[in-house]
């Protein structure tokens, strides 16, 4: 069943809502795992910050809590995916997110011999959501996610990995995150069912304090991906 290369691949799709955690619970598997974190979100923000033509093309849907449409997305991912950091696995979050993203993504794989190795679920109660998304903040420097009261800086303002300053995104009002979590069990919740029909999705209890949540994560990237 394939190369070595193949064996050690870390193929990994984070999914939840809007606020479960994705972003933070990715910044320690990068670490732990030595494999990229490529957070659709974040490529999205790159682009923003750049002004580029998708980027302004983006701020459209994103201003309003709504998904930017599969084609640019599938292929901005693509490109991500196919740069030499990504050749040994990869952490997804916040892509995929409807069905016709994940079955180009099992394209982008297949491509290169490689497929998903396990779908971990971070499950958490909506009204969790938006306790969660209301005091985020963001480090501008190093991309480091704190919450106001579950997750404080040491110094208020202040990111304790790099002291760069912390901002509220954009996106992060009242409207726009209740749109999110709209828009998430519309268009995203489908894919719970597509991948635990294909024995993928394990689902962790995201309403556990972080630590806990990174150590069920890794225990079931651990029993789970083809590592
Ligand atoms: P959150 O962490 O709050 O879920 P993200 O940073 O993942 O938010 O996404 C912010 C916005 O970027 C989304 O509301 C959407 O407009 C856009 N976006 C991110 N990923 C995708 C995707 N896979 N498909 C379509 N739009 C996306
Ligand atoms: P996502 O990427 O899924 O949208 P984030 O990682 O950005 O979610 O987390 C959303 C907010 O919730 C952040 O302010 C973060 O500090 C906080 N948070 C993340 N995980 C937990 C947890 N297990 N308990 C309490 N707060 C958390
Ligand atoms: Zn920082």
């Amino acid at each position: 069943m394939g190369s070595e290369a193949q064996s050690k691949a870390k193929f990994i799709v984070l999914l939840g809502a809007p606020g479960a955690g994705k972003g933070t619970q990715a910044t320690y598997l990068e670490e732990e795992l030595g494999i990229p974190h490529v957070s659709s979100g974040d490529l999205f923000r790159e682009n923003l910050r750049e002004e580029t033509e998708l980027g302004k093309l983006a701020r459209t849907y994103m201003d309003r809590g709504e998904l930017v449409p599969d084609e640019v997305t599938i292929a901005m991912v693509k490109e991500r995916l196919a740069r030499p950091d990504c050749a040994e696995g990869v952490i997804l979050d916040g892509f995929p997110r409807t069905i016709a993203q994940a079955q180009a993504l099992d394209g982008i794989l297949a491509e290169k011999g490689h497929k998903i190795g396990v779908v971990p679920y971070i499950k958490v109660a909506d009204e969790v959501l938006l306790a969660r998304l209301a005091g985020r903040w963001t480090c501008r420097q190093c991309g480091a996610i704190y919450h106001q009261l579950f997750s404080p800086p040491k110094v208020a303002g202040r990111c304790d990995e790099c002291g760069g300053e912390l901002y509220q995104r954009a996106d992060d009002t009242p409207e726009t995150q209740r749109r999110r979590i709209e828009v998430y069990f519309q268009q995203t919740t489908p894919l719970i069912e597509h991948y635990r029909e294909r024995g993928l999705l394990v689902e962790i209890d995201g309403e556990q304090p972080i630590e806990r949540v990174r150590a069920d994560l890794l225990a079931a990237i651990r029993a789970n991906g083809r590592s």
